[in-house]
């Protein structure tokens, strides 16, 4: 299996940034997990191969490229984007976001070929299948409406938190997993601001550390994500410190294979 966290931004010699200021994860260059950098940072085969964008909630920096994919591709498609989501976050979408005025209705629109966006909505907890892998969308603990994912093919599986606090559900599920390979976990703030985390629903380093306390996959590899671009370098520090074994930062525009 291939991840890539897509860049958010570029540096003037076009190479991408190690800030990751919106979320977008791609999985064997055709399935998107948020779409935060997916209309600026996709590559001209994941754009060619993404049709199925599956989200975890609709903050703005895991939905920003959204609209703007969808309409980068409307006239070529011959076949409609889908778009995988909790029946709550399609509707914040269809209120807040394609409502005519922020951006078109992409949902009512077709091209000569037809419909050019669908939605397909999943529960929490009931396993999916988005192509060729198999989800599982589990609660976590966001200010908003979130799902974390297991994500499996045949042959690996890895985990996703998306935006998370302090959570027993993720844990107690991953915990369940056979032949868990990779988790990413969210760490957005560094310790001193462990009141702001409280408030935003988010980790710093020293919460992290009390979390990965529940999770019993000793042989799996955790990759810290969703690091606030401002406070980065004290973030990746801060995590250093904790010297967990296994624990390290994802490369923005990496590409991973397991
Ligand atoms: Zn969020």
């Amino acid at each position: 299996m291939k991840l890539q966290l897509l860049p958010s931004t570029f540096d003037e010699n076009g190479m991408a940034s190690p800030r990751q200021h919106l979320s977008c994860f791609v999985v064997d260059d055709c399935v998107a997990i948020d779409a935060g950098s997916l209309a600026t940072a996709a590559s001209a085969t994941q754009k060619k191969q993404i049709r199925d964008i599956v989200l975890t909630q609709a903050h703005l920096d895991h939905i920003a490229g959204l609209p703007l994919f969808i309409d980068d591709l409307f006239s070529g498609l011959n076949a409609p984007i889908c778009v995988h989501a909790l029946p709550e976050i399609v509707e914040t979408l269809e209120r807040d976001i394609f409502n005519w005025e922020i951006y078109p209705r992409f949902s009512e629109l077709e091209n000569a070929n037809g419909a050019v966006m669908t939605y397909q909505p999943f529960s929490v907890g009931e396993e999916f299948s988005v192509k060729h892998l198999r989800l599982k969308a589990v609660r976590v603990n966001h200010k908003v409406s979130t799902v974390g994912f297991v994500v499996s093919d045949n042959r690996m599986k890895f985990a996703v938190s998306s935006d998370t606090a302090e959570t027993d559900e993720f844990w107690q599920i991953l915990n369940a997993e056979a032949n868990l390979s990779a988790l990413l976990v969210e760490c957005a703030l560094p310790n001193e601001l462990g009141e702001l985390a409280r408030a935003a629903h988010h980790l710093t380093p020293r919460i992290l550390k009390k979390e990965l306390e529940k999770f019993k996959r000793k042989e799996c590899s955790i990759y810290v994500v969703n690091i606030k671009p401002t406070y980065c370098d004290e973030v990746v520090r801060q995590i250093g410190e904790l010297e967990i074994e296994n624990l390290q930062i994802l490369e923005v525009g990496q590409i991973y294979e397991w």
